[in-house]
């Protein structure tokens, strides 16, 4: 068992692998590593699908308009951003917005894993189609798997899975948000019922690109700001 001030040290260093991430493509267009923001213990944790233009220039998620939506959402539950930690699927904006690219998933999908399994959250809301498929391992579509949880294991840790419709969805379409809002408000109630029985055997992640014997490099910011504006985010 890792502490919790462990745990966060390891997510430190786990984004301090992502920022110089060049594993796809994106890396050549982005501005920021949009890594994740919130309480890196926390019980809830939301994931999205990728960063916008606002995310990529602020290097942070959800901070448009479908952030806002997920803040008063949050807020009718009696909850705050700095409650729960707040990722997406992939890291980095893909140009013009579009959707992420299989490949990109591929790449990126360690980084969220390994956040999943150091953040050990109760439970966890996929927003929208490409991280409820993705954890799901199942390519069944969001708008029949809303508002149902589910007991799902993501590497070590067995979590509350419960895939909910993204907010972007929900902007503009009056039917999408009611849907919303309800299944939101089952969180607390979702949260209430604690941690699901973990699975016997736990065997840590192993690190990142560290080959056996390789003196660890930091790695090198690729069009980045100065890490402190993130690394006081969790
Ligand atoms: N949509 C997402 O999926 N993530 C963000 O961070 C912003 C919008």
């Amino acid at each position: 068992m890792r502490s919790a001030p462990e745990r966060r040290d390891l997510l430190r260093a786990v984004y301090e692998e992502a920022r110089g991430c060049v594993r796809c493509p994106l890396h050549q267009t982005r501005t920021t590593v949009v890594f994740g923001a919130g309480d890196a213990d926390a019980d809830l944790m939301f994931i999205g699908e990728a960063p916008g233009a606002n995310e990529d220039r602020m290097g942070l998620p959800f901070v448009g308009q479908a952030g806002k939506l997920l803040d008063k959402l949050l807020a009718e539950i009696s909850m705050d951003r700095k409650d729960v930690f707040i990722c997406n699927t992939l890291k980095c904006r893909p140009p013009e917005n579009r959707d992420p690219h299989p490949n990109e998933i591929e790449a990126c999908q360690d980084y969220l894993r390994s956040q999943v399994e150091l953040i050990e959250p109760t439970v966890i809301c996929t927003l929208g189609n490409f991280s409820t498929k993705l954890l799901r391992a199942d390519s069944t579509g969001i708008s029949r798997l809303h508002g149902h949880e589910e007991v799902r294991t993501i590497g070590p840790r067995a979590v509350r899975l419960y895939p909910l419709y993204h907010p972007a969805a929900a902007l503009y379409t009056p039917s999408t948000l009611e849907a919303l809002r309800k299944d939101f408000h089952r969180i607390p109630g979702l949260l209430a019922l604690g941690p699901p029985e973990q699975p016997q055997s736990y065997e840590p992640v192993p690190e990142i690109d560290d080959e056996p014997g390789e003196a660890h490099e930091p790695p090198v910011a690729v069009g980045q700001p100065e890490p402190a504006a993130q690394l006081g985010l969790f």
